[in-house]
């Protein structure tokens, strides 16, 4: 298999993991979200998956403790209104995923498809159990 590229592995990882974290945050009857940082009720399929720590800090990435469902709102045009959603995450979680996303992430392609294949199975299990 010839070398991967990181666009290549973020495209593929993205798609499941977005689906995968508004699906988490969804309630799995209704199929309605409370948005991270402002808490309105939005339904699945208009949330958007939003980072606290920008997506360009590679090493929190993929990290579940960073993404949640959020508003369109507050996600295109508020920037994710980052005061509130460090707030919901609280102090101490906040300061580890700051202090974290300062570091460096290099993975190897097999490491990368680990981390595909986790959220695909993740991914998978919440969808046979919610019908939206
Ligand atoms: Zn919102």
């Amino acid at each position: 298999m010839p070398k991967k590229t990181l666009k290549y592995w973020k495209t593929k990882i993205d798609k499941v993991f977005h689906e995968y974290i508004r699906r988490r945050d969804a309630d799995n009857k209704t199929g309605y979200c409370s948005c991270i940082s402002c808490g309105k009720q939005v339904h699945f399929s208009e949330t958007d998956a939003g980072h606290f720590i920008s997506r360009q800090h590679l090493i929190t990435r993929y990290d579940e403790r960073n993404v949640h469902a959020q508003c369109r709102k507050c996600n295109r045009f508020e920037y994710g209104r980052q005061y509130e959603y460090s707030l919901k995450l609280g102090e101490e979680l906040s300061q580890e995923l700051l202090t974290l996303s300062r570091g460096v992430l290099k993975l190897t392609d097999p490491e990368w498809l680990e981390i595909f294949q986790d959220f695909k199975t993740k991914l998978d299990d919440l969808k046979s159990i919610q019908n939206f």
